[in-house]
């Protein structure tokens, strides 16, 4: 694959430790051809199939197959294309075709009957699709950043951005550090880069991902490369200035947190933080092994709110960890009706091969921690319940995801990230929107988890 200068192709440079595979983890090669343009549609590819999963092998012996982009804008172009793909084929044997030769099908097929599918040029959804059949993924709930369903297609208008794999914590609950190895952060330019070409691209909304957000740049040394230094501040503020919603995900509560507030109360990234506190009793978060043990939660929360008020807090916790009490949870409880989470999920704690939790005593009882978490979602839900209905009667931003035959439009606020949060619907005057518009919407009625608006006269 030496046709991938490294300076081009940030995913396949050689320096590049990214997407190591774990045992059985499903592999993907990507050769690139072609203009700028082509490229970033390989960058997309790629960044979705990361974001599902899958490792990026910088060889052909090291993928499960390949994915071979073309150029078929001049016959020197074509040729180089068609030799690239049977030098895949020789040297892996599983092909998938894509770009601009793409749309010629049959001279593809002709010089190379092999070849396992045949896609033209930006059809990312036909790519993917060819990619799950030669390669099915393999979703792992313990370690996947992305919901089961997100599996589906990411509409062109948002995009994942995966900014470091692995983390440097030992959770005892989890699997994670032991699957997806050590914190490894991508240099800081390559991610603004891919980051450009996505917004030049027609992306409206760029979600920011990694196992530990917050410690993004601590293996590399913060290092600052090309003008961008790795640092999620620094990373944060480069994001919000290329005009598109930068949502942050996985933003672990230490102190240093703080620093990212000012940004989203200048605008530049939006208001909205996915933090997972897992638990608030510091005994619990002890026995978890939590990084943020130590952390001040509801200080830090009152102090964030101070500096954005309009700040969205959405967050995960387990219930009926190992050793959890009823006094300990009852302080949880306590400390949601402080916090007032705006966006809150919530699972029953279960072993997973080879977490160290499974050998901690008091393992709580399957109906204790069924009765737990129902508590705990009611009142989630009535806090969810309520800031929503202070929100009738606002004006809001939304995003624009789907708008179906009776016009009725699905959006999310800046409050709501995708695939996990609530909706708002607008179901009528729709005519003059499109999917990815950012529109301002008045909002009329409120649900438990969505809201309604109309478009302002
Ligand atoms: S911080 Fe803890 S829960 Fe999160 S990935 Fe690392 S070890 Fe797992």
């Amino acid at each position: 694959m030496s046709l991938n200068p490294p300076d081009l192709r940030p995913d396949l440079a050689p320096k590049m430790r990214l997407d190591a595979p774990r045992p059985g983890q499903p592999t993907i090669g990507m050769v690139s051809l072609g203009c700028p343009k082509a490229l970033v549609d390989s960058e997309r590819i790629l960044t979705r199939l990361r974001a599902e999963g899958y490792a990026i092998s910088p060889d052909y012996g090291g993928a499960d197959a390949v994915i071979v982009n073309t150029c078929g804008f001049l016959d020197s172009a074509k040729a180089e294309s068609l030799d690239a793909i049977g030098e895949a084929l020789t040297e892996n044997g599983r092909v998938i075709v894509t770009g601009c030769l793409g749309a010629e099908p049959e001279y593809i097929t002709g010089a190379h009957p092999r070849v396992l599918a045949v896609t033209g040029p930006h059809q990312y959804e036909q790519v993917l699709d060819a990619v799950h059949a030669a390669v099915p993924p393999s979703p792992d709930p313990f370690i996947d950043l992305l919901p089961a369903s997100g599996v589906s297609l990411t509409p062109r208008h948002f995009s994942y951005l995966k900014i470091s794999e692995g983390c440097n914590h030992r959770c005892k609950f989890c699997i994670i550090p032991d699957m997806r190895g050590r914190l490894v952060s991508r240099p800081a330019h390559a991610i603004v880069r891919e980051a450009e070409k996505l917004v030049a691209n027609g992306v409206r909304e760029l979600l920011v991902i990694s196992q530990d957000t917050s410690a993004y740049g601590a293996d590399i040394r913060f290092a600052e490369e090309r003008g961008h230094r790795a640092h999620i501040d620094d990373l944060a503020r480069d994001l919000g200035q290329l005009g598109a919603w930068v949502r942050l995900h996985y933003v672990y509560p230490y102190p240093r947190v703080r620093n990212l507030i000012p940004l989203m109360a200048e605008g530049l990234v939006l208001p909205y933080l996915d933090i997972p506190f897992q638990h608030a009793h510091p005994d619990t978060l002890k026995r978890m092994a939590r990084p943020s043990a130590q952390t001040e939660t509801l200080a830090e929360i009152a102090a964030w709110r101070e500096i954005c008020p309009d700040i969205t807090l959405r967050s995960t916790f387990i219930v009926g960890y190992p050793g959890e009490t009823e006094a300990e949870f009852q302080y949880l409880l306590d400390w949601m009706d402080a916090a007032q989470l705006d966006r809150v999920g919530c699972f029953q704690y279960e072993n997973v091969a080879g977490a160290r939790s499974n050998d901690l005593p008091g393992h709580v009882p399957e109906e204790v921690k069924q009765e737990r978490w129902e508590r705990f979602m009611a009142k989630a839900q009535a806090i969810s319940e309520a800031k929503l209905a202070a929100k009738v009667g606002t004006r809001q931003d939304v995003i624009v995801d789907d708008i179906d035959a009776d016009g009725i439009a699905t959006c999310r606020t800046k409050a709501d990230a995708p695939e996990i949060d609530g909706n708002l619907f607008i179901d009528e005057g729709t005519e003059g929107l499109a999917v990815g518009d950012i529109v301002t919407v008045e909002v009329d009625e409120a649900g438990e988890y969505d809201l309604w608006g109309r478009l302002p006269a």
